[in-house]
């Protein structure tokens, strides 16, 4: 396990580079090219199977693991070529795309537990992974604790030696931006760790040198960033996804090629759209810091988040999302995000277009009034991705949306 750059801190500087490796906004340029032939942008392999020369090669690629030219629910160059991408920018050995986040997130729980094993999972988590964890796994006898992921200690207070096989963590997380402590959560002894970075992206941090073993990313969001693409994305060493690949085949739920292909082309801008995202979001978190209709602003970049610490240790970049607690509660919340001209009502994240969501009215309308207390939203609460428009132009659309 690598200890993050003390040199590096959130919003001021990206990550310094390993010495001689190039940094990670070259690799996004450059990677995932191994199967271009001489195309300078990757072949769109839109097929669903391959022609086998013979017998023997076929069964060999039936029965091995990765196989790129068998049938593509096992896998297809394009796909390749944006899972080598996302493993050389997480230094992972390999990845497995997915058809969705959810099917990445699927994939490692359902894949890596079986009946009597037991589960940590943090309760400050996307909606999609709670309602997985907590009404699908009990239904195949997994059993799962949450706890709060911000608590130092909280993860291995919750494990139960020869019981716990997975950690589940994500952070910054949903909706709040609450950070876990990669390091400590790297430092686990005993069941395997994954974290949902989807907020981060693999230029903000790489759980894995925390010593974390599985990286996840719904590539939907800032990956391949232009929301037109529905993508998941699992990296970590060649014998975790090997297992994963093999369940893999089985859930059926395989990334497009096509949308890994947008993928690759989101990539090559993520680091330019990330570092503008994050300049952004910084303007903004101070103009609505400062603003008496917003009671509270969660950003890590601002020095009001309670983790500012552990986020300028462990992200190189603030991120382009923040969210706020507006003054007035629910009607408040729904009046701003239907207000708002440049910003759209939209849920999702990490695109050019600046997003805004109403959690208690959205994505976690199916949590009961407790549940949603648990996770820290209030009927107030408002998350933005701020997207690739003008600042100013920002600032005036939400100074306006915020107008009694
Ligand atoms: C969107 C999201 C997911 C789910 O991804 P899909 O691609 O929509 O399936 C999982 N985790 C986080 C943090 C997300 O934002």
């Amino acid at each position: 396990m690598s200890e993050p750059d003390p040199t590096s801190s959130c919003g001021d500087e990206v990550l310094a580079p390993v010495a001689g490796a190039p940094h990670p906004d070259t690799v996004a340029i450059r990677a995932g090219r191994a199967d271009n032939d001489t195309a300078l942008a990757p072949i769109l392999w839109a097929t669903s199977t391959f022609i086998t020369p013979d017998v023997d090669q076929s069964r060999a690629m039936a029965t091995g693991v990765g196989a790129t030219r068998f049938y593509t629910r096992y896998g297809n160059p394009t796909v390749r070529g944006f899972e080598d991408a996302i493993a050389e920018l997480e230094g992972a050995e390999t990845a497995r795309a997915f058809a969705s986040g959810m099917g990445a997130l699927s994939a490692v729980i359902l894949g890596i537990c079986s009946r009597g094993d037991h589960i940590v999972a943090q309760r400050q988590i996307y909606a999609g992974t709670q309602l997985l964890l907590q009404s699908v796994c009990p239904r195949f006898g997994i059993d799962v604790t949450f706890v709060d992921g911000t608590e130092p200690g909280a993860f291995a207070a919750a494990v139960r030696p020869g019981k716990t096989v997975l950690v589940v963590a994500e952070t910054p997380a949903n909706p709040r931006l609450d950070l876990v402590d990669l390091a400590e959560l790297g430092a686990l002894a005993g069941p395997i760790t994954v974290v949902d970075s989807t907020f981060a992206t693999p230029l903000v941090q790489r759980p894995l040198d925390h010593g974390v073993d599985l990286v996840v990313h719904s590539a939907t969001k800032a990956i391949a960033g232009h929301n037109d693409a529905t993508l998941g994305v699992v990296a970590g060493s060649e014998e975790l996804i090997s297992w994963l690949w093999s369940f893999a085949v089985l859930q059926g739920a395989s990334a497009s090629p096509f949308d890994a292909w947008n993928g690759l082309r989101g990539l090559r801008t993520l680091p330019v759209r990330l570092e503008r995202q994050s300049s952004t979001a910084q303007r903004l978190a101070e103009f609505l810091e400062a603003h008496p209709a917003v009671r509270e602003v969660r950003f890590p970049g601002l020095a009001s988040h309670p983790q500012r610490e552990l986020a300028r240790r462990q992200m190189a970049l603030p991120g382009g999302l923040l969210t706020i607690e507006l003054a007035g509660g629910f009607d408040a919340g729904q009046r701003f995000v239907e207000s708002t001209r440049v910003a759209q009502l939209a849920s999702s994240l990490g695109g050019p277009e600046t997003l805004v969501t109403h959690p208690a009215s959205t994505t976690h309308v199916s949590l009961s009034p407790e549940e949603l207390e648990a996770s820290g939203i209030t009927r107030g609460t408002v998350r933005i991705s701020v997207g690739l428009e003008h600042v100013d132009d920002l600032v005036a659309d939400l100074d306006g949306a915020l107008a009694p």
